[in-house]
């Protein structure tokens, strides 16, 4: 039974951050490191915040959990200090509560009832209790291997190892089946290696759930395209279901802006991979902002972690641009009705280093400097509206005046529109729907038998928590297609 008085003693407060001058000294994770004894009293106040509501919008409805997880069970626990049972709890619903910990934007605070009103002092900091009861479970030996006690003489192929095709794999392999998850990199984690910078998230944080997958009896093969490296022909000889977990890496390009061929812009993804290759200790990055003006286009978290990456990187200036207008700032801004998430503006601590962003403006050129290169971006001040004759968005400029803006480095990370072009699609004889994903039926099976698909590459682009969502409830589908039933849960249902 929880505090119902809770939220009128312990006001929300947000875990300490290192110093600027710390974080920008290495690539390492932004928040300060706190005495664990420390750390889980101040948890504790925070998690004697939740009402355990009646109705709970935090893991119910449309703005809450997809994962279902267990909210106001574990902020109780986490309360009375039952870590171990918060513990299994939280691992009920979510093999990886670390990751979405550390880089969901929690949708379940902005479902949380205690956004109502500014004085009920904002929602409780579930997303801070769920990452500070995955670290307990770590440093208390909460977190072990579950070795499947049953063979089921099955075998699965699971193509990808980012978020999604890891809960895949370790829902399948703990309920008995031999399962291999093929990566074309050099390293797994997909999306959790490559596109995740550390400062959000330490590669050890992947590393250590990668090893309990492999106690658990998950095989890996990196370095392996399947489709290229492995043919088609073989994957299906030698495995019975498939997951395609390939993720929807497919910038959105720019296709439109004078000037977009010049040299020094780049998709996002062409200077955050091969950065974070670098802080993984490969060789020097291909696409660098040392010594750089940098622009980047684009306010999601793409940008933003573009943004702390030139930072790190020792860019001269970071300019972050949006085609929005400036969202309030706070929840109980007029323009701002609860349930405020995603419509406050969202700082991310990469914008508290360095830099600047610029709203409500948009590229008009690209400058080059004679010689093929960017050396400026013409910007000017714009509104986004629907065109009341297509209803299509459009981006219009307000006046004529143009800002020139310093650029030896443009980063576009204006999204991404599907799944890769890759021969494996077109060898299992699957097409891409219009949103350039993957379709599939009520099973997440493809019109391929026995082929099933699940995360960004079903859903596009999306949240970490979706991609666990959808990796779990394929496991039950796939588990029921070779089975005959299942008991694994299935959190989500195709869309
Ligand atoms: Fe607790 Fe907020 Fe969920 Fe209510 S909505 S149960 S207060 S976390």
């Amino acid at each position: 039974m929880a505090d119902p008085t809770g939220f009128l003693k312990y006001e929300r407060e947000e875990p300490k951050k290192k110093s600027k001058e710390e974080r920008l000294a290495t690539w390492g994770e932004v928040y300060a490191d706190v005495d664990p004894a420390e750390r889980n009293g101040q948890v504790r106040k925070q998690a004697s915040r939740c009402m355990d509501c009646g109705i709970p919008f935090c893991h119910s409805g449309g703005s809450g959990c997809p994962l279902g997880n267990l909210i106001p069970e574990w902020n109780d626990l986490v309360r009375r200090g039952d870590w171990a049972a918060a513990s299994d709890r939280l691992h009920a619903t979510n093999n990886f509560p670390e990751f979405t910990g550390k880089l969901c934007p929690a949708p379940c605070e902005a479902g949380c009832v205690l956004s109502i009103s500014p004085a009920s002092g904002g929602p409780v900091s579930i997303k801070r209790v769920e990452q500070t009861i995955a670290d307990q479970s770590w440093e208390a030996g909460y977190v072990q291997p579950q070795v499947s006690e049953v063979s089921s003489g099955r075998r699965v192929a699971v193509v990808g190892s980012g978020p999604a095709g890891l809960a895949a794999a370790q829902q399948l392999t703990r309920a008995g089946h031999e399962v291999t998850v093929f990566e074309r990199d050099d390293r797994l984690g997909g999306l959790l290696r490559y596109g995740i910078p550390e400062f959000k998230m330490e590669k050890k944080v992947l590393d250590r759930r990668l090893a309990q997958l492999r106690k658990e009896g998950t095989r890996f093969v990196t370095g392996c395209e399947v489709g290229v490296d492995l043919t088609v022909e073989d994957l299906r000889a030698q495995y019975d279901a498939v997951v395609l977990a390939v993720g929807a890496l497919r910038g959105r390009d720019d296709t439109t802006t004078p000037g977009r061929e010049l040299a020094g812009v780049h998709l996002a993804m062409e200077h955050l991979v091969p950065a974070n290759k670098f802080v993984e200790g490969d060789g020097p990055p291909s696409v660098d902002a040392k010594g750089k003006h940098v622009v980047i286009i684009g306010g999601g978290d793409t940008g933003a972690d573009s943004y702390g990456t030139a930072t790190r990187q020792g860019a001269l200036s970071v300019t972050q641009l949006d085609q929005y207008p400036m969202p309030p700032s706070t929840r109980d801004d007029e323009r701002s009705p609860w349930p405020t998430w995603p419509y406050i503006l969202r700082t991310y601590p990469a914008h508290e280093e360095a830099g600047e962003r610029k709203f409500a403006v948009a590229v008009k050129r690209f400058v080059g400097d004679g010689n093929g290169r960017v050396k400026a971006v013409e910007l000017q001040q714009v509104k986004v509206q629907k065109d009341p004759a297509t209803g299509r968005r459009e981006v219009i400029p307000v006046n004529d005046e143009i800002e020139t803006l310093p650029a030896d480095l443009v980063l576009l990370a204006i999204g991404f529109e599907g799944v890769e072009e890759m021969p494996l699609l077109s060898e299992l004889g699957l097409s891409l729907t219009r949103r350039g994903t993957l379709s599939c039926g009520a099973d997440w099976q493809t019109e391929t038998p026995g082929v099933f698909v699940c995360g960004d590459a079903h859903r596009g682009a999306s949240l970490v928590v979706w991609a666990i969502a959808e990796g779990r409830s394929v496991a039950h589908s796939v588990d029921a297609f070779l089975t005959g039933a299942s008991d694994l849960p299935a959190p989500v249902h195709p869309t």
